[in-house]
């Protein structure tokens, strides 16, 4: 406190005039001189020291009095939720701002810390003993906004996040919910009113019996790339994190749910684990190789040795893919570069044959197989001369290190 108490001494406080200041108004001038003190303790030091009139705060004009009141409005706000940890952020009239900079310049004081700052700290000491939960400055459950104007508070109520590996058990749902592409969710003829394009989702599956639970408002599922419609996703599954906006509960049953999801035949999960922003972010930069199973029809039939041969030759080849025909009308118009990485033909029926392959992270595979009239090239319809149809196509495994 000698620091602070030395630093007043050296201020002119004649610049002040008139004008009087309260304790923690007084002492926040010093605010960042002296650990473990409040503003409050700050001013009451200096007042002892230095002639600072006292009386109604020219400068806060009462607000540093209000904040038992304000953590009140706080904790009421907040109890409807299920949260371990907050923040307390706050909206400052810009006119005692104004005020406290021009002071700040009038008086050269070097270390003054903003009402903002005092404001958001004070209040969040007397919430965290009000709810006996802590405060977190990096990644807090709920943040509540302040505006001591109107004694108001708005809560920011940050999403739950849920990790797993999906696998997808059946053909013809999406990964994520498709909105219907003539209404555009609005419903129409076309989707029987529903406004998707495809009667549900990986996502609608996991997402349903998380929302029951937690009581969000909305869900998203990042999923680490993603799978055709028609293709299932076998093996270990795909790594996602499931994103539940406004959740009223974070501490759900989550063993509870896995099974019930498992009971839907079509979408099974290894597990949910509690996740964060930032998995999102390294899941999207998916650079995981890939194994697929192909079935495909030649036509006119080829023999075995043949594709075996041809097949064999595509590994490792740099193969050019310009974007495929199908995506068209909603990706730009480019070339990417893929390697097959490893290639099997399991048998060859007829026409029909099944094959396992490993390609690079972003591989179109089907255009691969069929070439998409020359915009893959090399591609296995080119090598062996004859059209090739895919007929399914599942992952089988994600290589993503995991
Ligand atoms: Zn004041
Ligand atoms: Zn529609």
């Amino acid at each position: 406190m000698e620091e602070v108490v030395a630093a007043a001494r050296q201020t002119d406080w004649s610049r002040l005039a008139e004008r009087a200041l309260c304790d923690a108004c007084l002492g926040r001038l010093f605010g960042k001189l002296g650990h473990g003190h409040t503003n409050e303790a700050r001013g009451r030091a200096i007042r002892a020291a230095v002639e600072v009139r006292d009386g109604p705060c020219w400068l806060c004009r009462g607000l540093t009095s209000e904040y038992d009141g304000l953590a009140a409005i706080v904790a009421r706000k907040l109890e409807p939720w299920e949260y371990d940890t907050f923040l307390v952020g706050s909206k400052i009239d810009a006119e005692i701002s104004a005020r406290e900079e021009s002071l700040w310049s009038e008086l050269g004081v070097a270390h003054p810390e903003p009402m903002k700052a005092e404001l958001n700290r004070e209040v969040g000491k007397r919430v965290c003993d009000l709810v006996k939960r802590e405060p977190n400055f990096e990644n807090p459950d709920i943040v509540a906004i302040v505006d001591p104007a109107f004694d108001h508070v708005d809560l920011q109520v940050n999403s739950l996040f849920l990790q797993g590996r999906y696998r997808k058990l059946v053909r013809g749902i999406p990964q994520t919910r498709w909105p219907c592409r003539r209404c555009q969710g609005k419903g129409c003829d076309r989707c029987h009113g529903t406004g998707k394009m495809y009667e549900t989702s990986v996502e609608e599956v996991i997402a349903a019996e998380v929302m029951r639970e937690s009581e969000g408002t909305g869900h998203a599922l990042h999923g680490m790339g993603r799978e055709d419609v028609d293709a299932r996703m076998l093996g270990r599954g795909r790594p996602f994190v499931l994103e539940i906006r406004e959740p009223r509960k974070r501490h759900v049953d989550l063993a509870g749910i896995v099974e019930r999801i498992n009971r839907s035949g079509r979408v099974e999960v290894d597990r949910l684990e509690p996740s964060t922003r930032r998995d999102v972010v390294d899941l999207k930069e998916d650079r995981a190789a890939k194994t697929y199973r192909i079935v495909v029809r030649f036509s006119p039939p080829v023999d075995e040795a043949k594709v075996k041969k041809e097949l064999a030759l595509l590994v490792a080849q740099p193969i050019a893919q310009r974007t495929p025909s199908r995506v068209l009308h909603r990706r730009a118009d480019t070339t990417r570069h893929r390697r097959l990485q490893d290639a099997s033909v399991l048998r060859v029926d007829g026409a029909l044959a099944e094959i396992h392959v490993t390609a690079d992270a972003g591989t179109y595979v089907k255009e691969l197989v069929h070439g998409d009239q020359g915009r893959t090239a090399p591609s296995l319809a080119e090598r062996l001369g004859v059209g090739c149809e895919v007929l399914e196509l599942d992952v089988l495994e994600i290589h993503d290190g995991a």
